[in-house]
């Protein structure tokens, strides 16, 4: 195989938001699989705000990127030389690639994938990582009963977006936090939310006291600060809240800020428990399942945001923290 690799390495520790200087594209010829190893051409890389986590020092439930070593990111693709039995060429696949065209792995953790279910990107999307946190957080932690109030931020977003249509799918009343109005129509007219406010332009306190007249049951929480505090303020007695993720202070370069109202929890026999998706990977097949149904039925809507083109992830991959990304983000890097 004569083809030559272009990759994004982390050149620099970023602070606040990640500039290109913190990245370095790099390019290298690509080697022959060994034996038991397969050479994947990536078509689509998934960009997600916790791949700016991981280029933190410190801590973590993964060891942070080095400096130097490709951008740790999830990707889809065709098998097109295979020296393991697992995989044929031409087989389609979905593993953790890093942000590159051309992946070789012994093929841990690479999943082969049937597009004729759905298209390749919906791997990376419902039926991939953001899927499986929206349905076990909701399910696993949040337990939605039928007329339960489920609210859920970063409401139009890859996680979100699945979050509410599950918690309508278990008869639950939902209503979506977003950033402008055309994410909280979307939410209302095509994914079938009860009501969704733009806190971008409305007191989200107020709202919440409008559109969840019975208070909160489960607050599923993807963007942490003060949207997490107006929140707390409402919750039921026994509410649940999933923690997710805390997307307005991942690029905070000051100390992160805590939830102000958790005397909540106390008040209300109330629980918040983090997660990690990956602890439920050996029930990836139940929810898959259970969900590809859902996408076949018309219950499940998915929508991607791709843009084209490897060398625009510096800039694109600023857009999940501005707001600007509509649906799962995703980069296409080769033709399928
Ligand atoms: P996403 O929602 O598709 O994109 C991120 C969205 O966050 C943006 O479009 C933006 O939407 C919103 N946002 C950005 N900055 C914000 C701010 N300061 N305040 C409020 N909203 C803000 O991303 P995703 O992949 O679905 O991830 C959503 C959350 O889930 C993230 O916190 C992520 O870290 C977390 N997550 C956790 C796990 C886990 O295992 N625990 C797994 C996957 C994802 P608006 O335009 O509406 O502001």
């Amino acid at each position: 195989m004569n083809a030559t690799n272009h990759q994004f390495r982390l050149a620099a520790r970023p602070v606040g938001m990640p500039k290109q200087s913190d990245w370095k594209y790099t390019e290298e010829s690509v080697r022959e699989p060994a034996d038991g190893e397969i050479l994947v051409k990536i078509i689509y890389i998934s960009l997600d705000p916790a791949m700016r986590g991981w280029i933190n020092e410190g801590r973590s439930y993964v060891p942070p990127v080095g400096i130097g070593e490709v951008m740790r990111a999830g990707g889809a693709g065709r098998v097109i030389e295979s020296k393991n039995d697992k995989f044929a060429v031409g087989d389609h696949v979905a593993g953790a690639f890093g942000l590159q065209e051309y992946a070789l792995s012994n093929g841990s953790g690479v999943s082969k994938v049937d597009t004729r279910i759905a298209p390749l990107p919906v791997y990376l999307s419902t039926l991939g990582m953001p899927g499986m946190t929206a349905y076990f957080g909701l399910l696993d932690i949040g337990q939605p009963k039928p007329g339960e109030t489920v609210v859920v931020s970063a409401a139009a977003g890859a996680v979100g977006s699945v979050v509410g249509q599950i918690a309508k799918i278990k008869e639950c009343r939902v209503v979506g936090i977003a950033g402008g109005p055309q994410k909280c129509q979307y939410v209302v007219n095509d994914l079938g939310f009860d009501a969704a406010i733009d806190y971008k332009q409305e007191d989200v306190s107020t709202a919440l006291r409008k559109h969840c007249p019975k208070g909160i049951d489960v607050y599923f929480d993807n963007v942490g600060g003060d949207i997490l505090d107006a929140a707390l303020a409402q919750l039921n007695r026994g509410a649940r809240i999933p923690l997710c993720g805390a997307i307005s202070q991942y690029n905070n370069p000051e100390k992160m800020q805590g939830p102000k109202n958790y005397l909540s929890l106390l008040i209300n026999r109330a629980t918040m428990k983090g997660f990690i998706v990956f602890d439920f990977a050996d029930r990836y097949p139940e929810a898959a399942s259970q969900m590809a149904g859902w996408l076949i039925g018309g219950k499940l809507k998915s929508r991607e945001d791709i843009v084209e083109g490897l060398q625009t992830f510096p800039d694109t991959f600023l857009k999940l923290f501005k707001g600007e990304n509509f649906g799962k983000l995703l980069l296409r890097v080769a033709d399928e």
